[in-house]
């Protein structure tokens, strides 16, 4: 579970959502996308920020340690090469080392993938070419035994320095092809040496380009997959939300259903006793409806049913109130925060707005025209007290407003507010 919510957060994270409609787009990248490493626009971004986040690190670390080793080397120059140490101390420590605390530094404040790969690219091949410049300020002493660093760089462009494949490639065949040049104008080693050299320089390439290639591969699929993952995960999320939201709704009128009701009017009757605070329930239900419904049909009377529902819902406060199916063609509604005065007031304009439906009502034996009965309780949950309290006083309500000629408003209260007035 915590495992899943971090992966729909790297998704969050790395897509732009809207962007990716379903996994097939995913799936495709999984051919020539791998091979080429290469990914349709949308999803190379995203990759690349996932690439970058992932790596960001392997580069700072490969990269100190990168500089720390050629820091290292000068102690070589020293034993090796004391006549010409000065010279080679300025190439590591003047001109190469300063650019890899650049870079060092620039990864913190660089967040485009792309850049900071071509700069670490650039890095590398400013490491190689220092290499070559010591090579050609050592000769004509044992210069070739320097030319050996060139494989440690290349080693290093192909492996730890979380370069991608092009980059490491690029990088190390530039080094690769500018040693030869070099050393045939400037060095002149014997021929049989440079050929050596080349011989297993290109071994090197031979060796590490595939180990690079399949790398990025790795990470790529990994990548991959785990959108998948992501994708799949959000869908099941999307559909439980649906499924939800559909288990609560009434099929017929949109309103919420019976089980809406219970779940909302048991959470709202806790928070009213915790708070102290009023709440109030509404009992509709629709005069003469078995008569209209005889003459008119079913239909007609689902018709009804949908239109009475939707005058309803006019009157709630969205997010606060809630009005429920709460069965046949009775309904509820529930106010929370509302006293009984205010609950009144809600009921009659529910009640007048059904009746200025002007629904015609044939069999109606009180008008020409579809009305409601509704019945008003209000309380102040006390300690213990049960929530179907609330229901069966809103309950009697409703049956006082039968009784004394339907088409009403009725309300019924505990008690101990025998004075309150109800508006007129
Ligand atoms: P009163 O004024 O006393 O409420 O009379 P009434 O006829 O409305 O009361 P009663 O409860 O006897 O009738 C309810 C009728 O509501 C019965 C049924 O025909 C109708 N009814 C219940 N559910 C549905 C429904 O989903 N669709 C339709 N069309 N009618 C329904
Ligand atoms: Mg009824
Ligand atoms: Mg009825």
């Amino acid at each position: 579970m915590e495992e899943d919510r971090k992966v729909l957060e790297e998704f969050e994270h790395f897509f732009d959502v809207t962007a990716v409609r379903d996994e097939s787009q995913i799936v495709r990248e999984f051919g020539r996308g791998l091979t080429f490493l290469n990914f349709s626009p949308i999803v190379e971004r995203a990759f690349l920020r996932y690439y970058l986040s992932k790596y960001i690190w392997q580069m700072r670390i490969a990269a100190s340690l990168g500089v720390l080793l050629y820091a290292v080397f000068g102690i070589l120059d020293m034993i090796v090469f004391p006549e010409v140490a000065l010279k080679l101390w300025f190439i590591r420590f003047v001109l190469v080392i300063p650019l890899g605390l650049l870079f060092i530094f620039l990864s913190f404040r660089i967040n485009n993938e792309s850049l900071l790969q071509l700069l670490h690219s650039f890095l590398v091949v400013v490491g190689g070419l220092g290499i070559v410049a010591m090579i050609y300020v050592a000769h004509p002493y044992k210069s070739h035994l320097y030319y050996a660093g060139l494989m440690l760089v290349l080693f290093y462009a192909y492996t730890l320095s979380a370069l991608r494949f092009y980059y490491s490639l690029a990088s190390s065949l530039a080094i690769t092809f500018l040693y030869p040049f070099v050393d045939l104008i400037f060095v002149k080693t014997p021929l049989e040496n440079l050929i050596t050299n080349m011989f297993f320089l290109g071994s090197v390439n031979l060796i590490g380009a595939p180990v690079a290639y399949l790398l990025e591969r790795h990470s790529r699929k990994d990548f991959l997959l785990t959108m998948l993952l992501a994708l799949e995960k959000r869908k099941t999320e999307q559909l439980n939300v649906k499924l939800r939201d559909m288990s609560y709704v009434d099929g017929l009128t949109g309103v919420a259903n019976r089980l809406k009701f219970e779940e909302f009017f048991r959470k709202e009757w806790v928070r009213a006793g915790r708070m102290k605070r009023p709440i109030s329930l509404l009992m509709i239900d629709i005069d003469y409806f078995k008569n209209y419904n005889d003459l008119l049909g079913h239909l007609e009377g689902d018709e009804c049913l949908r239109k009475v529902a939707q005058v309803m819902k006019r009157h709630v406060r969205t997010e606060i109130d809630l009005v429920a199916r709460y069965g046949g063609e009775e309904f509820v509604v529930v106010l929370p925060e509302t006293e009984l005065r205010d609950a009144l007031k809600v009921a009659d304009r529910i009640r007048k707005d059904i009746e200025d439906l002007k629904i015609a009502h044939p069999a109606s034996e009180i008008s020409n025209y579809v009305t409601v009965s509704i019945g008003v309780a209000s309380i102040v949950p006390m300690d213990n007290l049960s929530r179907t309290v609330l229901i069966s006083m809103a309950d009697k309500a409703l049956y006082r407003a039968k009784n004394s000629g339907r088409n009403r408003v009725e309300f019924y209260q505990p008690e101990d507010t025998p004075n309150y007035r109800k508006p007129s």
